[in-house]
């Protein structure tokens, strides 16, 4: 059967993949301690449950919605803009998506025309690259340093900026390092990219999920200009353990929100209607869970990260917020006399039954992802399992 050029090019999701694998040898009997997966491991709070069970009953959301989201979850998006960004926003600044990867899609859709280049630093979430590709854009990747803590520059922006440059992509807290960039750091890429007139994506999805008493500052909020140049991903997912119930949202430039809006209208029609009204409850209901999941989180990478930094050649900075590690494993991979991290993560998985991400999908391959949305013993157990690994490699 002859398929189109596009799909042949396209890369699957290595983090969807590796999950999969770990169901698999789960469901045939294999103790396998899966840390691949990017999604918190408790379930949706009770009060968003029953907000949906409600919808549901009520026959409300039997009906199509309209395709940018109900009225009612985008005022609520805009309360809550309005509580964490200090920004006033319009109805048609905002749109409700399928889930933020569903947004980022339709942006792309929106913005870029066959040849248009999306600046991405690395190591990036697995699907930017191929997002861009798919509308026909091309992903300029910039390597990024692990002594910078993986944040791109504006030096190294204006090296990447050509005449064909239409957005720059930006992660904080980021998915795979866990970093965060500081306010200074925002600023100096802001006021560029107002200065070169190049569209900031701030992908803010983990932004509620920072430790140490840190907190993550926000591009949008920096100024007014820098605000109009901006488009903020956000939803749900992370924040209320929401992943299932795909629900994201896409928030500035009133022409391009339109725009996805009638990708949306030509494709899914609109994000379900139950999950919306779940969505509803999440935003704007009690918050109390939020800090709850944030703390466990908190108290798994304290505990964790010490571990994981005296493995032998790993090399790595303390995250700050998402529920990532993403060390640096070229020392363990010499030690082993492996020059292929996905080899690496093979052999682990096959001898220790310990499951991680490659680094290759994040554009890093000397480096593994590991979740630490998982219990503290199955993360002790990694840790115990991973060091026989390494020792018994060399
Ligand atoms: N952005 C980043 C950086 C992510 O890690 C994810 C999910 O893994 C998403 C966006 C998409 O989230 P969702 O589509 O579940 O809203």
């Amino acid at each position: 059967m002859k398929l189109a050029k596009r799909i042949k090019k396209l890369e699957p999701s290595v983090t969807l993949a590796a999950t999969a694998k770990v169901r698999k040898l789960k469901a045939e009997g294999h103790n396998v301690i899966g840390l691949t997966v990017g999604e918190p491991d408790f379930t949706t709070p009770d009060n968003i449950e029953e907000a949906a069970i409600e919808a549901i009953k009520s026959g409300k959301v039997s009906f199509y919605t309209a395709a940018g989201g109900t009225p009612e979850l985008k005022e609520a998006i805009i309360q809550v803009t309005k509580r964490d960004y200090g920004l006033d926003l319009e109805p048609n600044q905002v749109i409700v998506t399928s889930g933020a990867k569903f947004a980022l899609y339709t942006l792309f859709q929106t913005i870029l025309d066959p040849g248009d280049e999306v600046i991405i630093p690395v190591p990036y979430w697995v699907s930017y690259g191929e997002q861009v590709k798919l509308a026909e854009g091309v992903p300029v990747l910039v390597e990024t340093k692990l002594e910078n803590e993986y944040k791109i520059t504006v030096e190294q922006l204006e090296e990447a900026l050509t005449d064909r440059t239409q957005a720059i992509l930006l992660n904080s807290p980021s998915n795979p390092t866990g970093m965060i960039y500081t306010e200074d750091e925002l600023r100096a890429i802001g006021e560029w990219a107002v200065e070169k007139d190049i569209l900031i994506i701030s992908d803010d999805i983990y932004a509620r999920l920072v430790y140490n008493g840190k907190h993550a500052p926000y591009m949008a909020s920096l100024s007014d200009e820098i605000a109009k140049q901006t488009i903020i991903i956000n939803g749900v997912s992370k924040t209320f353990a929401m992943t299932g119930w795909r629900i994201g949202y896409a928030i500035g430039n009133a022409e391009i929100i339109k725009g996805m809006a009638s990708i949306v209208s030509q494709s899914t029609s609109n994000p379900t209607a139950v999950s919306q009204a779940a969505a509803l409850e999440a935003l704007l209901g009690d918050q109390s869970t939020v800090r709850e999941m944030r703390i466990a989180f908190e108290e798994r990478l304290n505990t964790i990260y010490p571990k994981i930094a005296a493995l032998p050649g790993f090399k790595l900075k303390k995250p700050q917020g998402a529920f990532y590690l993403f060390p640096n494993i070229k020392g363990a991979m010499e030690l082993g006399g492996y020059d292929n991290v996905t080899t690496w993560v093979n052999d682990l998985l096959e001898q220790e039954h310990v499951a991680l991400v490659t680094g290759e999908g994040f554009g890093a391959p000397e480096n593994v992802r590991m979740s630490y949305s998982s219990s503290m013993e199955d993360l002790e157990e990694a840790v115990v399992r991973i060091r026989r690994f390494i020792e018994n490699s060399q």
